[in-house]
This record gives C-alpha cells, sequence and structure tokens, in this order.
C-alpha cells in the first residue's frame, strides 16, 4: 500500500466508476474484476423490489422510500438517482473509510450518480460498459429472465437513452465493449492499472 512520505498514514485510496445499462453485464466484469484485484465493492442502498438471486446486504441494501429520504437529508449518501423509478443510492461513510485507509473503492452506479461523483472527487477514474449493439443488449436483458417483457422494455429504453448521455459527457474517462468477457475484463484491468500508478505515483 502507497504511504505518505511524512507520515504512516496511508495515501488515499483511488475511487473507481462504473457504469453501463441494465444487462450489460456490469456484476460479472465487477466480479472476475474484484477477484483479480485488491479493491471493496461498495454495496447500495436502493428502493427497488428485490428479484430473484437479490441479497439484501450483499447485492444492495433495500430500505423503503421514508428510509432513503431520509438517508438523503442526513447527507449519509455521496450521490443518489432515480432510475426506472426507484431511488439507488451510494453509502458515504463505507466510500469514505475504505478511501482513507488507502483501499481501492468501485462503485457500480448509473450515468446520474456518475456525473454527482465526478463534480465531487475529480480525481475518481470512470468507466462506462457498452454492449456490442442495440439489439445485443436487449437480448441479455431478455436472457438473464430476471423482468417480465414490460420491465424489460423500460429498462432497454432508459438504456439507450443512459448510453447516448453517457456519450454526450464528459463524466467517463473510458468506454468499454463487452463484446467478450475476457477481452473486456482485460481491457478494464489495463485501463485500472494505468489509472492506479497515475493516481499513486
Ligand atoms: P439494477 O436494478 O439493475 O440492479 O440497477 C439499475 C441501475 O442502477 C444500474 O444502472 C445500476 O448501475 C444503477 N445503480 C446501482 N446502484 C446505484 C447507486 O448507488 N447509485 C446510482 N446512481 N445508481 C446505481
Amino acid at each position: 500500500m502507497t504511504q505518505n512520505s511524512e507520515s504512516s498514514t496511508p495515501a488515499r485510496g483511488a475511487l473507481l466508476i462504473l457504469s453501463g445499462p441494465s444487462g450489460v453485464g456490469k456484476s460479472t466484469l465487477v466480479n472476475e474484476l474484484l477477484r483479480r484485484m485488491e479493491a471493496d465493492l461498495s454495496v447500495s442502498m436502493t428502493t427497488r423490489a428485490m428479484t430473484k438471486g437479490d441479497v439484501d446486504g450483499e447485492h444492495y441494501y433495500f430500505v423503503n422510500v421514508p428510509t432513503f429520504e431520509r438517508s438523503i437529508k442526513a447527507d449519509e449518501l455521496l450521490e443518489h438517482a432515480v432510475y426506472a423509478g426507484n431511488f439507488y443510492g451510494t453509502p458515504r461513510l463505507y466510500v469514505e473509510e475504505k478511501l482513507a485507509a488507502g483501499r481501492t473503492v468501485i462503485v457500480e452506479i448509473d450515468v446520474e450518480g456518475a456525473r454527482q461523483v465526478k463534480q465531487s472527487m475529480p480525481e475518481s477514474f470512470a468507466m462506462f460498459i457498452k454492449a456490442p449493439t442495440e439489439q445485443a443488449l436487449l437480448e441479455r436483458l431478455r436472457g438473464r429472465q430476471r423482468e417480465d417483457e414490460t420491465t424489460i422494455q423500460k429498462r432497454f429504453s432508459i438504456a439507450k437513452k443512459e448510453i447516448a448521455f453517457a456519450e454526450s459527457t464528459d463524466v467517463y474517462d473510458a468506454f468499454v465493449i463487452n463484446d467478450d468477457f475476457d477481452r473486456a475484463v482485460a481491457e478494464i484491468e489495463s485501463l485500472v492499472t494505468g489509472h492506479l500508478k497515475a493516481y499513486h505515483g
């Protein structure tokens, strides 16, 4: 771990932002990245309903709207956004503590959240994962058999807007196409390694 030369306090860790439309394979990519490198993944808070495979406290902290709103008021969230009609947010304390301890932290958040984090922490490194084509994304959304067709179409329509927004802003430092899993992981790993080298010096 990098140390400040004048003290034994660890140098502040790097914050990595990972975004990409629903169904693009972000979680699988993040899990593989966590297997390959020393980093901690922030668990978000959300008001969306739990779906098949969701574990409370592991994939998300599932809360109700009043609880989420209390967290916003108490300034406990580093960022928050509404996605498909539900609140999502990053608990600030976890991220701050890990960064202060010198750890690399990954947040998996949408474009609005990424915009907010980049504003408050411009030194963070933001990557946006894309599917090779829109059709491929739609097929992946259907393939994971998590939602009904109406929800899938809603998420697909949001995804197209997200991609357009991501490409029209300067929030993202890099865009990665998840065409082939191994290739995409290798590209992300190489981007992160490059960033960490530049960040820690
Ligand atoms: P899902 O419901 O598919 O798990 O997530 C929907 C979207 O919310 C995804 O784009 C995901 O990256 C985003 N998301 C998850 N957690 C957060 C968060 O804490 N903040 C923000 N802004 N977006 C999040």
